[in-house]
């Protein structure tokens, strides 16, 4: 098992694109025969090497961000993460719905808006007596149908020659898309516990659900993001404890057996230390570079699961000199010594980001 060292499958395994043509027990083989050969590995021996800690040709390499005007089809979106593959020649790529379905789907409105995150129109949730009207769904139907449409496009598209990730929101992540306001969210914590936890059952059986869907149209694993609620400046350890570690499990048991689980912890001063124990997981990914958050070699020294990350999403990405994304992917790769790590932004970048910074970020890859 590639991913979940400590956890039993519960289904079937689900290898990495090509991984069975390839197994991943021959990696050793493979180095072997590179050598002779000098052929390179393909992506998906070079994604399962890094999982393993192996030597890799070169380090895996990703970034993402939003397409805002062709997240709104299934066949937009997956034309958009297509070509960005094709134009970076991407190791992985980690797929980046419209952040909005996840409420979509449980009766929030959004709408598109040019260049930035949907607009809410009409919250799903906006009274704690609204709670109940949470229903457990399949995870299949209604908004995820069209973003199943799209995992099995690209997966079409890629023909197993890369492994690609679903993007999955926690439970309080999804009801902070259904209320549209983290603040109403965190006054429920305070005022309404009870039935925000009971609310919270129904969200998190439905993202199971969903997960494994997510596995079946091709996923190599879910990219469980905790967005705003992984960072203390948002909510302490002990209301994490509470209101989002037992649903994010809930959410994580049902792809045990994915080889390539991630879970992203963003923002500033971030709760990943406490997370690390989560089963399954393959790879942890956040913002290095962020206010308090721990670095690549101090998460890689308490775990056994690769890291990702390494260059600010923000200054570097965005606005810094491609020598600047060089030298802070330089950096990663030596403080990880390029094992067991992925280099990407800590985070989804800004739609506007020079090509010359994403080209030297594969370049310092290569
Ligand atoms: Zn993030």
């Amino acid at each position: 098992m590639l991913g979940g060292q400590n956890a039993t499958p519960k289904r079937r395994l689900v290898p990495l694109a090509g991984a069975s043509r390839f197994p991943y027990t021959c990696l050793a083989m493979a180095r072997i025969l590179k050598f002779l050969s000098g052929r390179k590995m393909t992506k998906n021996e070079r994604v399962a090497a890094a999982l393993k800690g192996d030597h890799v040709d070169t380090v895996p390499v990703s970034a993402w961000w939003h397409d805002f005007e062709r997240e709104w089809s299934a066949a937009d979106l997956a034309a958009a993460t297509l070509e960005a593959y094709r134009k970076y020649d991407w190791d992985f790529i980690k797929v980046n719905p419209r952040a909005s379905y996840f409420g979509e789907a449980f009766g929030a409105k959004y709408a598109p808006r040019e260049g930035r995150q949907p607009d809410l129109i009409e919250p799903g949730i906006s009274s704690a007596e609204h709670l109940p009207r949470i229903e457990r769904q399949d995870g299949r139907s209604g908004a995820w149908a069209e973003q199943l449409e799209a995992l099995r496009l690209i997966a079409a598209g890629l023909d197993d020659e890369a492994p690609f990730v679903q993007t999955i929101f926690s439970p309080l992540a999804t009801m902070s898309r259904i209320t549209g306001s983290t603040k109403y969210v965190q006054r429920l914590m305070k005022e309404n516990p009870d039935e925000l936890l009971a609310t919270l059952q129904p969200i998190a059986e439905t993202l199971a659900a969903y997960s494994k869907a997510s596995l079946d149209a091709g996923a190599a694993g879910v990219f469980f993001a905790t967005v705003e609620w992984g960072s203390a400046d948002v909510i302490s350890m002990e209301d994490y404890n509470r209101f989002a570690r037992p649903f994010d499990l809930k959410v994580l048991e049902a792809v045990q057996g994915a080889p390539f689980n991630v879970v992203h912890v963003c923002r500033t001063n971030n709760h990943l230390s406490r997370l690390l124990d989560y089963p399954g997981i393959a790879a942890f990914h956040w913002a290095v570079h962020q206010q308090g958050n721990p670095s690549l070699s101090e998460i890689a020294a308490k775990t056994d699961r690769a890291v990702m990350g390494g260059v600010s999403q923000e200054e570097t990405m965005t606005s810094g000199p491609p020598q600047g994304v060089s030298r802070e992917a330089h950096a990663a790769i030596d403080e990880t010594k390029g094992l067991r790590f992925f280099l990407a932004p800590g985070c989804s970048i800004d739609p506007m980001t020079p090509e010359a910074n994403l080209r030297a970020l594969v370049k310092a890859a290569r």
